[in-house]
């Protein structure tokens, strides 16, 4: 049997940006979708010269499937690109705006952010730091997060971010699969008022692991930490002995820029490996096409710089482009919940970029809040991460965007480095919950499991078939992997992404979510992102994940867990209810067989669900390491509850 993904959610209305947005938009010509499939080279090509090179590449694309040399024998530098062509035109423009959480501001011009790149690459090398060596940065939201990334890119030494609120344990794993010899990172932070002690962690991290030759400490919060002599040095000591110049490696195209570990939310985390001139030419022309990023700007994206988001775009994709970037530190609701309506309001945010799992926060915390602020000055919103399901996107449309922004909805992975389905602001219309189209020179295809193209309408397995510049080298250290994970459903020159997705007929992309995170009821295939999205389509639930129960008549039964709006009271009613809403929405194949009412799901620290607890809660197994969930404690208040519901 062919298998497909049975999908019947729909959302057929439509909202276009208006004339004037289109118009002055800095990609609106309809035809570049033609013009990249009919010359693929030529188009990646001409976006090239976006990009300084110290010396040009002479062939676009060496294609050997799975591995891709883009841009061969071009001599690049990523620091360089970001920072020092810009001087002469915006050398006193700037680069990085930086709200601390206990509501401090700093601000980098971009020469202020050179020099300081500059003195920091040379510290870098002070301390031993060789071109090839992968460095740790293991900083939380301050500038010196995005210094240091620039820094090591200057000096051609891979970069590897280790998301600041991760255990020590996660770093520990990181640091020795990356093989790193020296570490970045602070004395503290504060998050929600409270102090981090990340230099304690830190030193936690590299007693379980060998080889660390020196922790460069950033001095943030003035705390008095643990030094280790001859191990530990602090920045801003080493700063002021060391020069103000540092010249701009050349790198190869194909040298390796960073590694990436993805977020883990299905396994083991994989060092994703992402090189510099393709990686470069990707994220700056998706930055300035999809945020349509201008001169005058104040650009916000809300990831966490321990997040491929938090690198394409940033740091590299805003900083390629001279724009102006907002870094904020802190949490979402410290000191009170409308603190990012607040900041809007303070730095006159105009792009503003987030998760679909924070939209629904806010939406639980009620439109009050931004109601409160003047977000007038937004003209474009986004979002990424996960399927936004059509009631949250409605909602930020509205509450946030006042009407007036357009959404783009953007779907990529830490292996695609870029955004790779999206809206153009400039020239598509939008449908709230679709992520529209892919972008142009991205060529992407629905596929079941033998690699034939479903019938248009259904779901199955999200390909890409053409190789783009940005896209992962390998796995650090794990060839095996790379091929075995992505490369090798249909043979080595398709790209399996892990998602399932539909086009409907008027060709718009809808992800349904990742292709493991299928049920299959009575032999129906379902996505649970779209159960989910319907069961928060009601108006009492504010956020839902559904799993699948093995079940020996259905082989499974669906589960729906459910944290309702703020003051709606639970009841066995409201089960009821909410499980004929799905059936409504969807069909009865679609009936959950148990409603939970939960406080808090399990998820990550980026805010996704982790779909291996969540399956482990509902069918009563081992939940594994559960250390890198956001909130381990819910995993026993959702077992009790499941079993209750029995
Ligand atoms: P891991 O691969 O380690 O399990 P992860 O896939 O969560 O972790 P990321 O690379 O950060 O790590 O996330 C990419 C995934 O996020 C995509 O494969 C997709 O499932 C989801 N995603 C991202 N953006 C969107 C979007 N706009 N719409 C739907 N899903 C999205
Ligand atoms: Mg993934």
């Amino acid at each position: 049997m062919k298998e497909t993904i049975e999908s019947s959610l729909a959302e057929e209305r439509v909202f276009e940006p208006s004339e004037d947005f289109k118009a002055r938009a800095n990609m609106n010509d309809p035809d570049i979708y033609r013009k990249a499939d009919e010359d693929l080279e030529g188009f990646w090509g001409d976006l090239a010269e976006n990009i300084d090179w110290f010396e040009k590449w002479d062939r676009v694309l060496e294609w050997n499937p799975p591995h891709s040399n883009w841009f061969l024998n071009g001599k690049v530098n990523a620091s360089y690109n970001c920072l020092d062509r810009h001087l002469s035109a915006k050398g006193d423009k700037p680069a990085i705006i930086w709200e601390g959480e206990m509501e401090n501001t700093r601000t980098y011009t971009y020469n202020e952010l050179f020099y300081s790149t500059c003195r920091f690459a040379n510290a870098l090398k002070e301390l031993g730091v060789q071109k090839g060596d992968i460095v740790t940065i293991y900083l939380p939201m301050i500038p010196e997060a995005v210094i240091a990334m620039l820094a090591c890119a200057r000096i051609g030494a891979p970069h590897s971010v280790v998301f600041a609120g991760f255990s020590h344990e996660a770093l520990a794993q990181r640091i020795e699969n990356a093989g790193s010899k020296f570490v970045i990172t602070c004395d503290g932070y504060y998050h929600k008022g409270k102090l981090i002690d990340q230099k304690e962690k830190t030193d936690m991290g590299l007693e379980k692991t060998e080889g660390v030759e020196h922790a460069l400490v950033v001095n943030h919060t003035a705390t008095p930490v643990n030094f280790i002599e001859g191990r530990d040095v602090w920045w801003h000591e080493l700063e002021k002995k060391v020069d103000y110049q540092c010249p701009a490696e050349h790198m190869d195209s194909e040298d390796t820029l960073f590694l990436m570990y993805t977020s883990g939310t299905t396994g083991k985390p994989k060092g994703v490996v992402h090189s510099t001139g393709g990686y470069l030419v990707g994220t700056c022309i998706t930055a300035s096409w999809v945020f349509d990023l201008k001169d005058d700007d104040i650009y916000w994206c809300t990831a966490d710089v321990g997040w491929i988001t938090g690198h394409s775009y940033i740091a590299y994709g805003p900083l390629l482009n001279g724009a102006t970037v907002l870094l904020y530190e802190g949490a979402p609701d410290y000191p009170e919940k409308g603190r990012f309506w607040d900041i809007i309001e303070k730095h006159g945010v105009t792009i503003f970029y987030t998760a679909p799992t924070a939209i629904r926060t806010f939406m639980k915390w009620g439109e009050h809040l931004p109601l409160k602020h003047d977000l007038s000055s937004l003209r474009l919103l986004g979002s990424v991460g996960e399927p936004i399901n059509p009631k949250a996107w409605l909602w930020y449309y509205e509450n946030i965007g006042g009407k007036r922004c357009p959404i783009v909805d953007t779907w990529w992975q830490t292996e695609t480095g870029m955004i790779m389905i999206t809206p153009l602001p400039g020239i598509t219309s939008m449908k709230p919950g679709s992520a529209v189209r892919p972008f142009p020179g991205i060529k992407i295809s629905i596929l079941d499991e033998e690699g034939n193209a479903v019938p248009e309408g259904q779901g199955g397995y999200l390909a890409i078939e053409k190789p783009w510049p940005s896209m992962i080298r390998t796995i650090h250290g794990d060839e095996e992997r790379f091929i075995k994970t992505y490369w090798s459903k249909w043979g080595t020159d398709i790209y399996m992404s892990g998602d399932g997705a539909r086009i409907d007929r008027d060709g718009y992309v809808w992800v349904l979510g990742r292709l493991d995170d299928v049920i299959k009821v009575s032999g129906h295939r379902l996505g649970t992102m779209e159960i989910e999205s319907s069961l928060v389509s009601h108006p009492a639930v504010a956020e839902a994940a559904v799993e699948g129960k093995e079940d020996e008549i259905k082989g499974e039964v669906i589960v729906g867990y459910v944290v309702l709006e703020a003051d709606v009271p639970v009841s066995d009613e409201l089960k009821e209810q909410l499980k004929g809403h799905v059936v409504d929405e969807i069909g009865p194949i679609a009936r959950p067989a148990a409603i939970v009412f939960a406080e808090d799901l399990p998820k990550t620290r980026s805010g996704k669900i982790m779909r291996r607890v969540l399956r482990a809660i509902t069918n009563n197994t081992d939940p594994g390491d559960v250390t890198t969930l956001q909130n381990p404690e819910v995993v026993e208040e959702l077992k009790r509850k499941v079993h209750l519901s029995d």
